[in-house]
């Protein structure tokens, strides 16, 4: 695609990334018919096409508007688009940009200004936003069901083995992320037994924070770099005391985030090499999972007997492409899936697009339980807090993380 960015944005780093990965589209469209907001809304503008071209035109100088802005808005992020591109046209990082340009020159209405301020400032904060999720989970069955459907479900601590380790493995950072530790604790105590089993030494956060992801989402640029800033001082000082070999994230949805440092750690030029480096230690927790080390060191570890449907989530599937690893290894260690209908779209979660698009998320989560639901199974799995909650607020049956399956299967 050819361009005209103005000569003031192209003098930029963002101006220049713009430049090239827009000169990588040759505009062919094959990425629309795998989009989630093109296929329910038939708009041309909300597909990622017409959204690339809008951010073409924004850098070319025609003005942004709110017409523009909610077209930004309504894509989920979900990168779907990018599998599909044969062109290898980096639409996640386009839309990040294009979104921070539009925010700075469109002005949005008070409220959504406000909602998205308390969003950024509650959500990455386990301290500001645990005792209000807590409160909503046990008065949950009090609510009226409009509000019953929003109010997270919180399970208990899971009742996991606590296997020793002798940490031939490496030692493991686990970090439990900032809505994952009040919603999910369950989640992260079984990654850390799990891990333990494949031979690691878990070494747990003191106090979790958040990775970025919340913030970025909104456009809070400045707040997004905060905690990347933070995050990587935390780690060195760990690193210098004790010696980290991964730094592991359970929700795919930090995952992505934290992959994507690399990049964001181009636009951050005071960080020393030291703490850079880090980044090369950053892993999704699937990628830590081996069936043949598991059954090896666990010979009797046991796979649920239960028919299970499996939900990938974008962040696992285009997002980190680690989908059909994990798959593999679950199937290895004895796992029955599902894989549902049009698997590659999006759920609806998106991190906090359930509550900025509510109906758009609405509609997907529900065809996304349709077509979970279409082999009765006995149970959905997922990989990422998001979706988990997101379905979980109106599936039938339970839905949870991969890796509690896989820790109830070790032995007591
Ligand atoms: S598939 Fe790729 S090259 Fe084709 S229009 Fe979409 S982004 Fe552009
Ligand atoms: S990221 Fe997802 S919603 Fe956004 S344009 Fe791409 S496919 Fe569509």
């Amino acid at each position: 695609m050819q361009t005209q960015i103005l000569p003031e944005l192209l003098a930029t780093p963002a101006g220049q990334r713009v430049d090239a990965i827009l000169r990588k589209c040759v505009h062919c469209g094959f990425c629309t018919a795998t989009c989630p907001t093109y296929q329910l809304l038939g708009d041309e503008l909300d597909g990622p096409r017409g959204r690339i071209y809008q951010i073409k035109e924004v850098f070319e100088g025609l003005p942004a508007d709110r017409s523009v802005q909610r077209h930004l808005d309504r894509c989920l992020t979900c990168r779907s688009c990018e599998t599909t591109c044969p062109s290898g046209v980096d639409y996640g990082e386009l839309i990040d940009i294009g979104r921070e340009q539009v925010e700075s020159s469109v002005p949005r209405p008070f409220g959504e200004r406000l909602l998205r301020r308390l969003l950024g400032s509650l959500l990455p904060y386990p301290s500001r936003h645990g005792w209000l999720f807590r409160s909503a989970s046990t008065l949950r069955g009090l609510l009226p069901t409009g509000l019953r459907q929003k109010a997270p479900r919180i399970r208990p601590l899971g009742n996991f083995p606590n296997p020793s380790s002798d940490g031939s493995a490496g030692r493991v950072l686990l970090l439990e992320g900032c809505v994952q530790s009040t919603l999910s604790p369950n989640t992260n105590a079984a990654a850390a037994a799990v891990l333990q089993a494949l031979g690691y030494e878990v070494l747990r956060e003191p106090s979790p924070g958040c990775c970025g992801a919340v913030n970025q989402h909104l456009s809070q640029t400045e707040q997004a770099r905060r905690w990347v800033r933070g995050n990587l001082e935390r780690w060195q000082a760990l690193d210098r005391q004790q010696g980290i070999d991964f730094i592991v994230s359970s929700a795919s949805g930090c995952g992505v985030m934290l992959k994507d440092y690399p990049r964001i750690l181009q636009q951050m030029p005071a960080v020393p090499d030291e703490q850079k480096s880090l980044v090369e230690r950053i892993r999704d927790l699937s990628e830590l999972l081996d069936a043949e080390t598991l059954r090896r060191r666990q010979p009797d570890f046991r796979a649920p007997e239960l028919r299970i449907a499996w939900h990938a989530p974008c962040t696992l599937t285009h997002g980190q492409r680690l989908v059909d690893r994990l798959r593999a290894q679950l199937e290895a260690l004895g796992f029955r899936l599902s894989v549902p209908r049009d698997a590659h779209l999006c759920c609806g979660s998106a991190g906090t697009y359930s509550l900025l698009q509510p109906e758009l998320s609405k509609q997907l989560r529900d065809d996304k339980l349709d077509a979970l639901n279409a082999e009765a199974p006995d149970l959905i799995i997922t990989a990422n807090v998001g979706c988990e909650h997101h379905l979980g607020s109106a599936s039938e049956l339970p839905v949870r993380h991969w890796i509690e399956l896989v820790a109830e299967g070790l032995p007591r």
